[in-house]
C-alpha cells in the first residue's frame, strides 16, 4: 500500500488501527458468523456497541447522567433545523454568533423556523477571527446562544468560550469535537457530524443536557424531537449501525491515546509545525486567520497567486499529500489535520511547503 497523507476536510482521515480492526472484524463479528452490517439493530451485539459508544463519549466529555448522548442521521445540517424546531417556540428568539460559512448556514436555517438575531459577526473582517466579548450584544431573553466552535472553511476556532450568562449555550462542534479537553457543563447542547474527528459520514452526535431537553417543544413530528431519541436511546428507528460501530472504535482509540489532554497536546504541536512555516515564509504563505484565532484543525492559507496555489495542490498530491485545495467558496489552501493525522504527516507537509517556496519564491 502506498503512503498517503490525507488532508481532506471531511470525510477525513481515520486512525489506521481502527480501519484495521474494522477490516479484521468485518466478516465475522464476535463469532456471530456475520458482519455488523448484517445484524439487527435490536441484537445484543449492537445494543452493546450503542451503549459503549455513548458511555465512552460521556467519559471523554466528563459528564454523567445529566447529559444524554444521541446518534442521529441527517448530518449537522439537519441539526441546523432540529435545534430551532425544538427550542425556538413562537415568540422566542435565539442569538447566533456569526463567524464563518457554517455559522451563517445555521443562522439562516433558524430564520426559516422562527426568530433569530445576529448577536455578533466577524463578516466585516472576512471571518479572520471570532468576536471579542465586547463585540457580542446578547438578547437578555435569548432562548439559546449558538456558536460554531471551529469554522471548517475559514480555519478559525474559538479558544476561549464567550460568556453568555444564564442563557443556554449551543455549539456546532462538527470539526473540532474531542480535539481538546472540554468544559462540557458550559453547554446545553453540542452537535457534530462524525465525518471529521469521530468516524465516517452517516451519523451525527448530539449531546444534550437533560434540563434543557425538558424545555423542548413537543409539538413536532416524532423523528424531529430530541425527546424521541433520548427515550429510545437512539434506537427509535434503524440507526446507521456501521457508522456508530466505527465511532465506538474511534472513541476507544482516543482513550488509548491518553484521552483529550494528550490529543490536544499532539494537535497543538501538529498545527504549530504548519503555522511556523507560514510565519517564517516572509509573506510567501499568508495565513487566513488572525494569530489568536487560528484553527488547530483546519490550517488555511494563500500563496502569492492562484496559479501557484494550483501548482502547490498538484505537486503535493503527486507526493502523496491529498485534499489540500481550499473550499470551493474561498479558494486557497486548507490542510485539515484532525485527531487521526499524525505529526509525521504535518512534518511531511511542512517540508514540502519549504521546498515549494524555495523553488517558487
Ligand atoms: N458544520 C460544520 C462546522 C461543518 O464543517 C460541516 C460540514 N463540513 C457541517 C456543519 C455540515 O455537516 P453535514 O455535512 O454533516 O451536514
Amino acid at each position: 500500500m502506498s503512503t498517503i497523507y490525507n488532508f481532506n476536510a471531511g470525510p477525513a482521515i481515520l486512525p489506521a488501527s481502527v480501519l484495521e480492526r474494522a477490516q479484521h472484524e468485518l466478516r465475522d463479528y464476535q463469532r456471530c458468523g456475520m458482519s455488523i452490517l448484517e445484524m439487527s439493530h435490536r441484537s445484543p451485539e449492537y445494543e452493546a456497541i450503542n451503549a459503549e459508544a455513548a458511555e465512552r463519549l460521556k467519559r471523554l466529555l466528563g459528564v454523567g447522567n445529566e447529559y444524554h448522548v444521541l446518534f442521529l442521521q441527517g448530518g449537522a445540517s439537519l441539526q441546523f433545523a432540529m435545534l430551532p424546531l425544538n427550542f425556538l417556540p413562537p415568540g422566542a428568539s435565539a442569538d447566533y454568533l456569526i463567524t464563518g460559512a457554517w455559522a451563517e448556514k445555521a443562522y439562516e436555517e433558524a430564520l426559516r423556523v422562527g426568530q433569530a438575531r445576529e448577536a455578533a459577526s466577524t463578516a466585516a473582517n472576512g471571518y479572520r477571527s471570532v468576536p471579542s466579548q465586547a463585540d457580542i450584544a446578547l438578547d437578555p431573553h435569548a432562548a439559546y446562544v449558538h456558536i460554531t466552535s471551529n469554522e471548517t472553511i475559514q480555519g478559525i476556532q474559538w479558544h476561549t468560550w464567550p460568556d453568555v450568562g444564564d442563557r443556554p449555550l449551543v455549539a456546532d462542534m462538527s470539526s473540532d469535537i474531542l480535539s481538546r479537553p472540554l468544559e462540557t457543563q458550559r453547554f446545553a447542547l453540542i452537535y457534530a457530524g462524525a465525518q471529521k474527528n469521530l468516524g465516517p459520514a452517516g451519523v451525527t452526535v448530539v449531546v444534550i443536557r437533560d434540563s434543557f431537553l425538558q424545555s423542548a417543544s413537543s409539538n413536532l413530528p416524532t423523528m424531529l424531537r430530541y425527546a424521541t431519541h433520548v427515550k429510545n436511546r437512539s434506537l427509535y428507528n434503524t440507526p446507521p449501525v456501521f457508522a456508530v460501530y466505527m465511532v465506538n472504535l474511534v472513541l476507544g482509540w482516543i482513550e488509548e491515546q491518553g484521552g483529550l489532554a494528550a490529543i490536544a497536546e499532539r494537535n497543538q504541536r501538529k498545527a504549530a509545525t504548519l503555522y511556523q512555516v507560514i510565519d517564517t515564509s516572509g509573506g510567501f504563505y499568508r495565513g487566513h486567520a488572525e494569530r489568536d484565532h487560528r484553527s488547530l484543525m483546519n490550517v488555511t492559507f494563500r500563496l502569492p497567486d492562484e496559479a501557484l496555489e494550483k501548482r502547490f495542490v498538484t505537486e503535493a498530491s503527486a507526493r502523496g499529500m491529498v485534499g489540500l485545495a481550499g473550499h470551493r467558496s474561498v479558494g486557497g489552501i486548507r490542510a485539515s489535520i484532525y485527531n487521526a493525522m499524525d505529526q509525521e504527516g504535518c512534518d511531511a507537509l511542512a517540508e514540502f511547503m519549504i521546498d515549494f517556496m524555495r523553488r517558487n519564491g
